[in-house]
């Protein structure tokens, strides 16, 4: 997916939270989201993947954060569901009440660059803003076929394919090995 790096980021990382922040279905098992130590350590890895200057989020703030995946899995849901007016409703739900607004800021000792924050005021939902702001960004363009939910039965994690020709439907080599083999098995045993 060629559209800009960083917004291209912040769609990832909206699609790793919302795999690990939402109950479900994972490749055929139950998915339950970790308990908060692990879920604040792996939520912090998802935002250092999506930004290597992230500062780490507190227990308070990761709980904030995580708060907004089941609005921001509703728009890889919508999408998935080849809903776009619903995805579109669903993230502007979210910009409405996030209203992220641009600041430069400067971490540690890199040049200044260009963040959002949310007017809620606290680390989580700015993280939640340029998470949203990611998902927009594809909307608004020619990718937002990009984002989706696992087509496999029995799972429904997100994923957005950033493959060349863009036709992923699975969310990982795991759902479309056991999808191929279920489809060879039908047809060898149909004949
Ligand atoms: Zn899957």
């Amino acid at each position: 997916m060629d559209f800009d790096s960083h917004n291209t980021a912040m769609a990832l990382g909206a699609a790793d939270l919302v795999n690990l922040a939402t109950p479900g279905l994972a490749r055929t098992r139950p998915y339950e989201p970790p308990p908060d130590a692990e879920l604040a350590e792996r939520t912090n890895a998802v935002l250092q993947a999506a930004d290597r200057h992230a500062t780490a989020l507190g227990a308070a703030d990761v709980a904030r954060l995580a708060a907004y995946a089941p609005q921001l899995r509703a728009v890889f849901e919508h999408l998935a569901a080849d809903e776009q007016d619903g995805a579109v409703g669903a993230a502007n739900a979210l910009l409405a009440q996030l209203r992220p607004f641009p600041v430069l800021e400067r971490r540690r000792d890199e040049p200044w660059h260009l963040y959002h924050r949310s007017t809620a005021g606290d680390e989580g939902s700015d993280w939640a803003a340029r998470l949203t702001l990611g998902l927009a960004a594809a909307l608004g363009s020619r990718f937002a076929s990009r984002l989706g939910v696992c087509s496999a039965p029995a799972c429904d994690r997100a994923y957005v394919d950033v493959s060349r020709n863009g036709t992923r439907r699975f969310c990982s080599t795991a759902c479309q090995n056991r999808v191929k083999t279920a489809a060879h098995r039908a047809r060898t045993q149909g004949t």
